[in-house]
């Protein structure tokens, strides 16, 4: 449309269809983690900037070249977070959340990532996140993990999977690093500009490499796995013995790096073959180091983070639905006396039933025309007042779409008598995933 203004590239609009799907994943979600015990925290989406170079890190892709950074008026620079843990240590710390004491978080809403649009990848993009603070075991990160496979099942989901590694402690990820360093400058001559660059600045990424030709250098190259010690191994060994316990599949993937620097430990990824390229619908691992590296003090530390994008794209592409969420009922009213009767009318319904969907009917029309408008709005029975209605102190209530006789109520009944109308529908209608 020429002279229209057009969002702003990789920032999408979600309409009002698209986002009752949203709201009934968010929903469910927050119930998941509700019941687990992790309290929401909602967190501002400016920060200083150095808060994120400090966490993310200075050598990573989205430090380096996807923040949206400013100066402010007076001069600060800010950053458009490009993800909620670092927001959330910075404010547990400034809060005094991690003294000593277990606390789980939860928390969701937009970020922002320069990156190139396309499907599954925007620039303004929705995560929700959980984190735990405060326990170092096996236990927790099987417990983030379950969390997760217990939404998938809430939604229905099939096709995601899980995959795990663990980045060992900072000494054995030290001495491993050293091991990877060599052996890739052996075979300088394969590295692309981009591997070679990573070597000198973030070598591990190098084995998140998509090109096949590292990738096939990597199946020669020294595994992390062979540098851990005792500890790490066995708390990777009881995390595992936890998932089989619950019957959680996995894979090990000693390559499964993540492209922030603060991870430690446990690293995760859940993926899914139906997105294409960008298949990670949630990740996340162990940042041990974190918490006293923004200056806290030291905190164990886990979480994850989901993409709603990506996450509403898989349902969509498993054919799973909300249940639709039409009007129960669309009121009618033919003239002005009937009109001011049912602006009456219909809040005394709303009051004695806050739930009920109620839409009344606006800007007049002939009785044809206001019934076209409840049928396309979907309602299940239209409420119609006129002229002889007002008189007998009636209202009529018409099936539409739905089985069942026209019948008529006393103004004093009306309510009672759609809700007794309606409620066999909505014990079964009000579900997600039906069966
Ligand atoms: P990818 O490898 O796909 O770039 P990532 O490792 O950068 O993902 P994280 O930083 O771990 O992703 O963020 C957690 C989740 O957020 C991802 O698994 C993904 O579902 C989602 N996500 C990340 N970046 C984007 C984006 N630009 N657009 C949409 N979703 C995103
Ligand atoms: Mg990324």
């Amino acid at each position: 449309m020429s002279g229209g203004i057009q969002a702003v590239r990789g920032f999408n609009d979600i309409l009002p269809g698209q986002a009752t799907r949203w709201q009934a994943i968010e929903a469910i979600a927050a119930e998941v983690l509700d019941t687990a015990g992790y309290g929401e925290i909602r967190l501002p989406i400016l920060e200083q900037t150095t808060l994120f170079a400090r966490s993310i890190g200075t050598g990573t892709d989205i430090v380096e070249k996807e923040m949206y950074s400013f100066e402010d008026r007076g001069g600060d620079s800010l950053s458009m977070r490009p993800e909620g843990t670092a927001g959330c240590v910075r404010a547990g710390i400034s809060h005094g959340l991690f003294n000593g004491s277990q606390i789980r978080l939860r928390y969701g809403g937009p970020m922002f990532r320069h990156e190139r649009p396309q499907k599954g990848r925007y620039r303004q993009f929705h995560q929700i996140g959980a984190e735990a603070f405060g326990i170092q075991g096996a236990d927790i990160e099987a417990e983030m993990i379950l969390l997760g496979a217990r939404l998938w099942r809430r939604l229905g989901l099939k096709h995601i999977g899980l995959r795990i590694n663990s980045l060992g402690r900072p000494q054995e990820r030290e001495i491993y690093r050293s091991a990877l360093i060599e052996y890739l400058h052996e075979h300088m001559d394969r590295l692309d500009a981009d591997a070679r660059r990573r070597l000198e600045t973030n070598p591990l990424r190098i084995l998140d490499s998509k090109d096949p030709k590292i990738r096939k250098l990597l199946t020669e190259a020294p595994r992390i796995g062979d540098y851990f010690g005792d500890q790490t191994r066995l708390q990777f060994a009881e995390l595992c013995t936890r998932l089989d316990l619950l019957g959680i599949g996995y894979t090990l993937d000693p390559f499964l790096v993540r492209g922030l620097d603060y991870y430690t430990g446990l690293v995760f990824e859940w993926t899914t073959d139906l997105l294409g390229a960008q298949d990670a619908v949630c990740s996340g691992g162990r940042y041990d180091g974190l918490v006293a590296r923004l200056g806290g003090r030291d905190t164990p530390a886990v979480g994850w983070a989901l993409g709603m994008e990506r996450l509403v794209l898989l349902v969509e592409a498993e054919g799973k639905t909300p249940p639709p969420t039409p009007p129960d009922a669309y009121f009618i009213a033919l003239g002005k006396e009937a009109e001011y009767k049912a602006l009456v009318l219909s809040e005394r319904l709303r009051d004695r039933y806050p739930r009920l969907r109620l839409m009344v009917n606006m800007g007049g029309g002939s009785l044809k025309s206001q019934l076209r408008r409840a049928d396309r709005a979907g309602a299940r029975y239209a409420l119609i007042l006129g002229e002889s209605e007002l008189n007998a102190g009636t209202v009529i209530l018409k099936p539409l779409g739905e089985k069942g006789e026209q019948t008529s109520a006393d103004f004093e009944a009306v309510a009672d008598t759609l809700i007794r109308k309606l409620r066999h529908g909505y014990a079964t209608a009000n579900r997600f995933n039906p069966g």
